[in-house]
């Protein structure tokens, strides 16, 4: 249980120096807004906000997190308002908040292919990684405390911590986090299974850890001979959910779980670590292609560690993982130890001066290269790598990534081209809007449309995505061609080795020099027969026709191709 107390002499003991007044000063302003409220468990309200800030400060986190998380249910709760924060805490604490407020209107509601869409937006909204880190210490302490809700809203939200905060918490590489949130929902999303895994697993665990009990002696005897002293043994168990994951890729065998628990050795430096793995392997005969180098390459979370399998004391087999308690930490606290190593004056500076880039930086950087094509540096706390994008909803919840600016067209056109062709209005968060306002993080939108409507030329003065673009012309050509009575038709006969792909690429061809597919169709005789692709188009004359000819012609596998104009 937390404590301002505890949280003083946390933040006190990293940091001597640490602003405790401020400590002091949120919790007064936070204990008196939420007094006489409860929580669902019948505790007093403020206990909730002091778990998540006392969460943060054993995350070595700053002490603007730290006020933040304290009153980060003061302006949704109390009639205590953003402003009234800025004006006694300031700026920073302020945007904390206001971050940690937005976030929470954002719910998954079931629409599983737009999933990571959702976990971008919500990266998106958050605009600093301390705002996501608040957050996931809030939905921790609502997880320990789900019981007391009712029965469909503990589903939701167990739902939401599986599909949402858990994957986010694990991509930071906040390992502690990540396996308290999959297996504090796991009971509650899958019951049955957790029965049942319950049930199973109950007896190989207390098994195998009494059997890593037995060798430990062996293991410190071995590595004396080499004079390393390991700082600590110990051994971890595997949460249930990742178990569970893993059962399902084997067969549902436990025998073929080698990691059920697992030996952790921490040694005092990387060499150490190398020197603990031969250790090992002399003494025991390891699985061939289990061993995990993760020191020299992290995992894209950041994750490092030496990972080996063994035939251990009497043939059982046994994995071990070796890393140095900096490792050990950042494995825990992920993005969050990441940052207070970056902080000057505090311990542990290890990790970053041996990988001063962690891995995650990579990896969200990474994710701002597949959105926005650019390549920055993500130097500091702040979220910019989605700046150039926007992420909405459709009404029924599902997510869509769009660029920045995008308007309500954009959006039509992204949901399917005939609700962007038919598009005569637009509604977002309830209101209509014009077609050509622009989107903003988070909104819900809602397309009117008109039966046989065509699209407008001007909306290509406003819209920011290609896609919507390249069918608005399309659109407004097929309309023009109607009343075009200089095209003609053109029928062509093409020969072609079959392969994926092949009319997809053919038809890529034909859009892509502004002609009019009428119509196109494919027939295959037989596995090694040539495939032979009708296609008849609207073009204007001879010349376009040859041209378009030879540009077929050069798509890959097509041999022959015979062309002649009709009527
Ligand atoms: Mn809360």
């Amino acid at each position: 249980m937390g404590s301002i107390e505890k949280i003083i002499k946390e933040i006190t003991h990293q940091n001597p120096k640490a602003d405790v007044e401020l400590i002091k000063r949120a919790w007064n302003v936070a204990e008196n807004a939420h007094k006489g409220q409860k929580r669902a468990s019948g505790d007093l309200y403020i206990t909730h906000p002091l778990e998540a800030a006392y969460t943060l400060s054993q995350m070595y986190l700053d002490e603007a997190t730290i006020a933040a998380a304290l009153l980060h249910d003061v302006v949704d709760d109390t009639p205590t308002t953003i402003e009234d924060i800025e004006q006694e805490f300031g700026k920073e604490i302020a945007f904390l908040v206001n971050g940690v407020t937005k976030l929470g209107k954002i719910k998954y509601r079931g629409v599983e292919r737009q999933i990571e869409n959702l976990r971008k937006m919500f990266l998106a909204m958050a605009e600093d990684i301390r705002v996501v880190l608040i957050k996931l210490a809030d939905r921790l302490h609502n997880m320990k405390t789900l019981e007391h809700l009712p029965e469909r809203k503990r589903e939701r939200i167990a739902l939401e911590t599986l599909e949402v905060y858990a994957p986010i918490a694990s991509r930071l590489g906040i390992g502690q986090i990540a396996r308290t949130l999959q297996d504090l929902s796991f009971p509650v999303v899958f019951p049955e299974e957790y029965a049942w895994l319950a049930e199973h697993v109950k007896e190989e665990y207390q098994e195998r850890e009494q059997y890593l009990k037995r060798i430990e002696p062996t293991i410190r005897k071995e590595l004396k001979k080499e004079e390393i002293v390991p700082i600590e043994i110990n051994h971890r168990a595997k949460g249930y959910y990742s178990l569970y994951q893993k059962l399902l890729k084997r067969d549902m065998e436990f025998s073929r779980i080698h990691d059920l628990i697992a030996m952790r050795i921490i040694v005092k430096d990387i060499k150490e670590c190398y020197g603990t793995l031969g250790v090992i392997h002399k003494k025991w005969r390891p699985l061939p292609g289990l061993i995990r180098d993760y020191i020299s390459l992290p995992k894209p979370n950041g994750y490092q560690s030496l990972h080996t399998t063994v035939f251990c004391e009497n043939g059982k087999i046994t994995e071990f993982q070796i890393r140095t308690p900096e490792m050990h930490k950042a494995a825990e606290f992920g993005i969050a130890a990441h940052w207070a190593y970056s902080e000057g004056g505090k311990p542990d500076k290890g990790v970053v001066m041996q990988n001063p880039r962690l891995a995650w930086v990579d990896q969200l950087k990474n994710w701002q290269k597949e959105v926005t094509g650019r390549e920055e540096f993500l130097e500091s706390l702040k979220i910019d790598f989605f700046k150039h994008r926007i992420f909405v909803l459709t009404p029924k919840g599902e997510v869509l990534d769009l660029p920045a600016d995008a308007t309500p067209v954009d959006f039509a056109y992204q949901i399917h081209t005939e609700i962007g062709n038919q598009a005569t209005g637009a509604k977002v968060n309830g209101k209509m809007v014009s077609l050509d306002s622009s989107l903003q993080n988070g909104d819900v939108v809602e397309i009117l449309i008109q039966k046989n409507k065509k699209p407008s030329e001007k909306w290509l003065g406003y819209v920011k995505t290609s896609g919507a673009r390249a069918k608005i012309k399309q659109s407004l050509r097929r309309k023009k061609i109607g009343f075009a009575p200089e095209h003609r038709e053109a029928r062509l006969k093409i020969y072609a080795r079959d392969r994926v792909g092949l009319v997809r690429d053919i038809s890529a061809v034909i859009s892509g020099s502004d002609i009019n597919i009428l119509n196109i169709t494919s027939d295959a005789k037989s596995k090694d027969a040539p495939v032979i692709i009708n296609v008849s188009v609207q073009i204007k004359d001879r010349t376009k026709l040859s041209r378009l000819v030879t540009k077929i012609k050069n798509v890959p596998s097509v041999e022959e191709i015979e062309h002649q104009f009709v009527g």
